[in-house]
């Protein structure tokens, strides 16, 4: 397997990574972008694209914004309402894995900043069909999630007619550089297929897996070309514009409003997917089994290429945590309702035949990142990448179990407990 000398991602990257003479990967040469070209110029671009949008009357919305509880959520709308002054429709995908963590961080995002907010709850048992149904098809128990969030808010759109969606990072250019931020990139329905969805689309599952009844999946059907246009939908992504850099963004969230931070199974990074119990667990895990990389890997490469860490650092920080078996898996397995081991054979028949073997003695890797000690020197890289941790607004309340359901309110939340972040000043 040929691995980037700068980052730690492998060449079977499943968003397809291209690893140049020098050994460096189209990820990290787009990052190369990000020391380079002219922000504030990028930023005048992007007030000029949203300013056509921008409903002077003041009486319907200017845009959508997806949000969650974690995930740049914060700062995609601080950007949106406080710097382009845009008065957006927040719309959120009920992930059903909730951590009461991100419902708390959901629900200060909503006093924050503000703002109307739409929610998408699928009944459990649908969750269910479409999970058991993703993960025979695909091995992914995480379908459902990717599907809904970037189905829900084009809906909204369509329905609304609210025809510009805000998104955050676009993940193509900025992992593995699929895109130059030169390139503008928006949302499209192909995209969405082929890499958010892993090629399947609910049509697909549903003509395959005889479970999935196509009524009740009908949330996840993406609207037609003829109702985008008709809405004129269009999608923006906030990373074309602005210099990315989710670490620092999630730290002056948490200065500015409060944003709370959690604990991460299986990566150092505290910030991103703290409001899903599986996210960095056995979701990842099984990434892992499939790919023979992690969310470890990505965050590694992130930091590295943003001079964060060193790669002889980052490679101690892979081994110690891409093995790590998940503490859900139980858990996940008597809600969705299957036994443990269905879940890893099916994951079994995913995995990449370009690095993982199997014989006697069961799988192994073909090879491992650790084995490319060889790093191409990069400018101004340091080991300097503390993520912080965030006292709980809600310290007692136990979060130890699913919560299925999202609610507005959680228990021991009141206006007793502080907004701002005043715990760092
Ligand atoms: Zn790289």
């Amino acid at each position: 397997m040929r691995y980037c000398n700068r980052c730690v991602y492998p060449e079977n990257h499943p968003l397809n990574l291209i690893i140049d003479d020098e050994g460096v990967c189209s990820g990290c040469r787009v990052h190369e972008e990000k020391d380079r070209l002219n922000w504030a110029e990028r930023l005048e671009m992007l007030r000029h694209i949203v300013d056509d949008y921008r409903d002077e009357t003041g009486r319907s919305y200017d845009c959508i914004v997806p949000v969650d509880g974690a995930r740049d959520s914060y700062f995609t709308v601080h950007i949106v309402k406080n710097v382009l002054r845009l008065n957006p429709l927040l719309v959120g995908y009920n992930k059903h894995f909730n951590t009461m963590l991100g419902i708390r961080n959901l629900a200060y995002l909503k006093i924050a900043f503000g703002c109307d907010y739409i929610e998408q709850v699928l009944k459990p048992e649908t969750v269910k069909v479409i999970t058991r149904a993703s993960l025979a098809e695909m091995g992914s128990i995480y379908w459902h999630v990717l599907a809904g969030r970037t189905c829900f808010p084009v809906r909204t759109a369509v329905d609304y007619k609210i025809p510009l969606i805000i998104w955050g990072v676009h993940q193509g250019c900025d992992q593995v550089g699929m895109f130059s931020h030169l390139d503008e990139v928006e949302m499209t329905r192909k995209y969405r297929k082929e890499h958010d969805l892993l090629g399947v689309e609910i049509e697909d599952l549903a003509m395959r897996q005889p479970s999935v009844d196509l009524v009740e999946a009908e949330p996840f059907v993406y609207p037609s070309d003829r109702e985008l246009a008709s809405a004129g939908v269009r999608g923006i992504y906030l990373s074309n514009y602005i210099r990315w850099d989710s670490k620092a963004q999630h730290e002056l969230m948490i200065k500015k409003f409060g944003y709370e931070t959690g604990f991460s199974e299986r990566t150092f990074d505290n910030y991103n997917h703290i409001d899903c119990h599986i996210y960095t667990d056995v979701h990842d895990y099984i990434k892992y089994l499939k790919w023979g990389y992690s969310k470890i890997h990505d965050h590694c490469s992130r930091e590295i290429r943003l001079h964060r860490l060193t790669r002889a650092t980052a490679l101690g920080i892979v081994d110690a945590y891409r093995k790590k078996l998940p503490t859900g898996t139980k858990r996940f397995c008597e809600w969705l309702g299957v036994a443990e081991q269905e879940l890893w054979e099916r994951v079994d028949i995913h995995r990449d035949p370009r690095i993982w073997h199997r014989d006697e003695r069961g799988w192994s890797l073909g090879d491992d990142v650790v084995n490319h000690p060889h790093a191409q020197p990069w400018a101004g890289s340091r080991d300097d990448c503390t993520f912080l941790r965030t006292p709980s607004r809600t310290p007692g309340v136990a979060d130890d179990r699913y919560v299925l359901i999202g609610r507005g309110f959680v228990p021991g939340m009141g206006p007793e407990q502080p907004v701002s972040g005043d715990w760092l000043l």
